[in-house]
C-alpha cells in the first residue's frame, strides 16, 4: 500500500481521529521537508499556518461530532507550512477512512506555488462551485421548506375553518371547542414559524471558516460571476477599491455569496432603466472594519418592502424567493458587520456593509 501511495506525485497524508499522522507519502516528504519517520505520531497540524496551527483539533472535533463537512469531500485552496517556516499555496482535498483502529482521515495536498493557471483555474472553479452550490441549495431549500410549511398551514386553515363553523351554534359546548381549535391554530402556526427560523440556522451554520483573503479579489469574482451571460451588457460597471483595506478575514465562499446576490439585485433592478450604472466602493469606517458599498442606478426600493428589506420571503419579484437580502444579513452578522441600505448617489440604491480586516502584514493570499 505505502508503494502505491509513493507513486503518487501530490502529497498525501494519512491521519488518525485524534489528528496524529500515520503515514506520509514521499511526495509530502518533497513538499514538506521532513522526513516520514519524523513525524510519524506528531499532530497534522505541524503541517499548517496560524490560524489553521491552532484551530485544527477543534476542527477535527467538530467534525467527529456533528458530522457536518466544511472541507471533507470539498476540497479547497489554502495555505501549508514547510519545515523551514516558509508558508505555501496548496490545493487539500480530504477523504474519510474506516481503518481497523477507527475513524482517519486521508489528505491529498497538491502545491499551487508553480501553477499560476492552475491556481486561476481553480478559483474559477471555486466560484462556479459557489454559485452552484447556491442555486441547488435554493431549490433544494425551498423544496423542503414548501413540504415542512405545508402541514402547519394546512392544519391551521383546517382548525380556522371547524371554528368559523361551530360559530354559527355558540353554544357553550361549541365555545369550548372553538377555544381549542383557536388554540391548535396558534400552536400550528408557532410551529410554521419554528420551520423558518431553524432555516435561518441553516443559513448561519453556526460558525464560519474564516480566513485572510483579498476583498479585491472577491469583489472581481463576484461581478465576473455576476456580468455573466449578458446580464452586465450596457451597463457601465466600476469599481474603486482601497488598496490598504484589501485583507479581509472572512469565509470567502459566504462573503461572495453577498456580494453576488448584491450585485445581481442591483442589476434585476435596472434592467428597465435607460441609464444603468453599478458601483462597488470600500472605504474606511469603525476600527478594525471595512465598508463596502454597491449602488446602482435604478428605480430605488418599492416602499412596499422597504421596512422587511432583510426578512426572508420578502420579494417583489413575480418568480423572487427573497431570500437573497435574508441570506446577506445573516452572513454578515456571523461576521461581526452591519448591513443597511441608503439612496444612491446614482440615483438608485446603494447598500452598506461592513466585513472585519485581517490585522496589517498577516495577508497570505
Ligand atoms: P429576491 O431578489 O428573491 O426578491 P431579495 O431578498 O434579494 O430577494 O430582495 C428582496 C427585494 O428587495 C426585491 O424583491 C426587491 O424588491 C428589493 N431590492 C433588492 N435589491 C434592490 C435594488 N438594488 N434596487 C431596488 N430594489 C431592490
Amino acid at each position: 500500500m505505502h508503494a502505491l501511495i509513493d507513486t503518487v506525485p501530490d502529497a498525501m497524508v494519512v491521519i488518525d481521529g485524534e489528528g496524529s499522522i500515520r503515514s506520509f507519502s514521499k511526495g509530502a516528504e518533497e513538499m514538506f521537508g521532513y522526513g516520514e519517520a519524523d513525524v510519524q505520531g506528531e499532530n497534522v497540524s505541524l503541517l499548517m499556518p496560524s490560524p489553521d496551527r491552532e484551530n485544527h483539533d477543534r476542527y477535527i472535533r467538530r467534525y467527529l461530532t456533528t458530522n457536518e463537512p466544511h472541507i471533507i469531500g470539498i476540497g479547497r485552496v489554502t495555505t501549508a507550512r514547510h519545515r523551514n517556516g516558509n508558508t505555501f499555496p496548496i490545493k487539500l482535498s480530504i477523504g474519510e477512512i474506516e481503518t481497523a483502529e477507527g475513524q482517519g482521515f486521508v489528505g491529498y495536498i497538491r502545491d499551487l506555488t508553480e501553477s499560476h493557471a492552475t491556481e486561476r483555474e481553480l478559483h474559477t472553479l471555486q466560484s462556479e462551485l459557489a454559485h452552484v452550490s447556491r442555486i441547488s441549495s435554493m431549490g433544494s431549500l425551498a423544496t423542503s421548506l414548501a413540504h415542512e410549511l405545508n402541514q402547519p398551514l394546512t392544519a391551521v386553515a383546517n382548525y380556522a375553518n371547524a371554528a368559523r363553523d361551530l360559530l354559527d351554534e355558540p353554544g357553550e359546548e361549541n365555545m369550548a371547542l372553538i377555544r381549542e381549535a383557536l388554540e391548535q391554530c396558534a400552536a400550528e402556526a408557532l410551529r410554521a414559524g419554528q420551520i423558518v427560523h431553524r432555516l435561518r440556522d441553516f443559513i448561519k451554520r453556526g460558525e464560519t471558516e474564516r480566513q485572510i483573503v483579498s476583498l479585491r479579489r472577491i469583489i472581481q469574482e463576484a461581478a465576473a460571476l455576476a456580468l455573466m451571460n449578458g446580464d452586465g451588457k450596457g451597463v457601465d460597471f466600476e469599481t474603486r477599491l482601497d488598496a490598504s483595506l484589501d485583507k479581509v478575514l472572512v469565509d470567502p465562499v459566504q462573503l461572495q455569496q453577498v456580494v453576488l446576490n448584491l450585485l445581481r439585485n442591483a442589476l434585476e433592478a435596472m434592467l428597465e432603466s435607460p441609464h444603468r450604472q453599478l458601483r462597488v466602493i470600500t472605504t474606511a469606517t469603525e476600527k478594525a472594519f471595512v465598508e463596502v458599498t454597491v449602488a446602482d442606478s435604478g428605480p430605488g426600493l418599492d416602499s412596499k418592502i422597504a421596512d422587511h428589506l432583510f426578512h426572508p420571503f420578502k420579494s417583489t419579484k413575480s418568480d423572487g424567493m427573497g431570500l437573497g437580502l435574508s441570506i446577506c444579513h445573516s452572513i454578515v452578522q456571523s461576521h461581526g458587520g452591519k448591513i443597511w441600505v441608503e439612496p444612491s448617489d446614482l440615483g438608485g440604491t446603494a447598500f452598506h456593509f461592513t466585513v472585519p480586516l485581517a490585522e496589517t502584514g498577516n495577508g497570505d493570499d
